[in-house]
């Protein structure tokens, strides 16, 4: 077995294990990244990060090509997809950079990825491609993992950062799988300059419309593209394949003009199914760590899965650094200074999930409901999300800040995917 001067073996080279993989070079930390990928391709559609994960990236030194690649969003609507009324309205520009430090925007992931490789080549990171981990053995000095191919690689430590069906979850604890939301996403990117798209998509916000089992969310991406994603509950009696998407007819059947011009225009050609895990305490054993998506995959509702693993990555190189070679210790404090935030974030998102996709009276409840959140009261909700600077312990801050105590317990959405 290997000693704690090998590299810490990281699984996967999605936006938890790059970002992690950056910043333990930071440290000057020997590290090997495990991709199954020939090609780091990530799907070309956009992703929202709030303040708190601009802040993470900023933190390793990527503020300015962050900002150089992303849109700042002025606001956040959330509206009834049937009749177009404004359930919330959240502005996220100067006054989101002014309270939390740090602006909400949007980015394509692939332009994400990009300066994320970047800086990884810079850095001297060591990416195999073609490398599927298929098992770790671990004892009290080191790590041996196997990949699919049979190849063996050594090192002081593995962390799974290999997403929501992470194989690296499966060797430490098979029985927590993914468990489907019974709804898909559908997502596309359309041309903003397309002469027939409705004014109202073309500002610097995020608009979600909420629908009975159904929504949809559109951002520009620059000044060239609108991203779009539909979500709909798979319908039990269809066939789960079928292309013809009934459940999309009928939302195109009640949906408000707006939201039927969007629905109308959602490529159904691929769609991903939509899960979380159930929160788990543990995310590790000895010398073995998941993080990211691998170890609390959220519903989309808080628009923050990546967010939560750009944080762990920076929270884990921290402790790595502060642990003084001690792996396990580092691995250990990692995992009690992050579990009750991710965990929060993923209920959250799941009880969220229930409210954008009801109906009827409950629709119209949501409406009185949301408009108690006026002016910087949603901002004030949100603090414990978008205000987390990392390392001066989650738990603490949400109890402490007096502006989350006062706000107690309720929920507050943003748009979500
Ligand atoms: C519709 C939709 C919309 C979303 N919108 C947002 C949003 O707006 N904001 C946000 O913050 N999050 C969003 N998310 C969530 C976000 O995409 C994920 O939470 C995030 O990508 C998780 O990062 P990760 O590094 O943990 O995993 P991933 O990014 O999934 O990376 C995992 C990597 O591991 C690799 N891998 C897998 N298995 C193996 C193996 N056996 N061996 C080697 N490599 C392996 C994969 O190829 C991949 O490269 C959205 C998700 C969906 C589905």
């Amino acid at each position: 077995m290997s000693k704690n001067n090998e590299p810490i073996i990281i699984v996967g080279a999605g936006v938890g294990g790059l970002t992690l993989a950056l910043a333990l070079r930071k440290l000057g930390k020997n590290v090997r990244v495990l991709e199954q990928a020939d090609k780091i391709q990530p799907i070309g559609y956009g992703i929202q990060l709030g303040p708190n994960a601009v802040r993470a990236f900023g933190s390793l030194g990527l503020a300015e090509q962050l900002s150089a690649r992303s849109t700042i969003i002025d606001r956040i609507n959330i509206r009834d997809a049937v009749d177009d009324s404004e359930v919330l309205a959240i502005e996220t520009g100067a006054r989101v950079r002014q309270r939390f430090g740090n602006p909400y925007t949007v980015v394509h992931r692939a332009h994400l990825h990009e300066l994320l490789l970047e800086a990884c080549s810079r850095g001297g990171v060591a990416i195999s491609t073609g490398s599927a981990f298929l098992s770790v053995d671990a004892d009290d000095f080191g790590v041996v993992a196997k990949t699919k191919d049979g190849e063996t690689v050594e090192g002081a430590a593995l962390v799974g950062a290999d997403g929501l069906h992470s194989s690296v979850r499966a060797n430490l604890f098979p029985e927590r799988r993914a468990l489907p939301s019974g709804y898909a996403a559908y997502r596309t990117l359309l041309d903003l300059h397309d002469p027939t798209i409705p004014p109202e998509l073309k500002f610097a916000e995020v608009t979600l419309w909420a629908g009975p089992a159904f929504h949809v969310i559109c951002y520009p991406l620059g000044e060239n593209i609108l991203n779009l994603v539909v979500v709909v509950r798979l319908d039990e009696a269809g066939d789960p394949d079928s292309l013809t998407n009934p459940e999309i007819a009928r939302a195109r059947g009640i949906a408000h003009p707006t939201a039927r011009w969007l629905l109308e225009r959602v490529s159904i050609e691929r769609r991903w199914a939509i899960c979380d895990i159930e929160p788990m305490r543990k995310w590790g054993r000895g010398r073995v760590i998941l993080i990211g998506d691998a170890a609390h995959a959220t519903l989309q509702t808080l628009a923050q899965g990546a967010g939560m693993a750009v944080e762990d990555s920076v929270s884990l190189a921290s402790q790595i650094g502060q642990a003084d070679g001690n792996i396990v210790q580092a691995f250990d404090a990692f995992n009690a200074e992050r579990v009750v935030r991710t965990a929060r974030v993923q209920l959250e998102s799941r009880a969220l999930w229930e409210v954008i996709h009801c109906e009827g009276i409950q629709a119209e409840v949501r409406g009185h409901q949301f408009r108690d959140y006026e002016g910087g009261q949603a901002l004030e909700c949100l603090a414990w999300l978008w205000g987390y600077s990392g390392q001066e312990k989650a738990t603490r801050r949400f109890v402490d800040d007096p502006a989350v105590r006062r706000s107690g317990s309720r929920q507050i959405g943003v748009a979500g995917a």
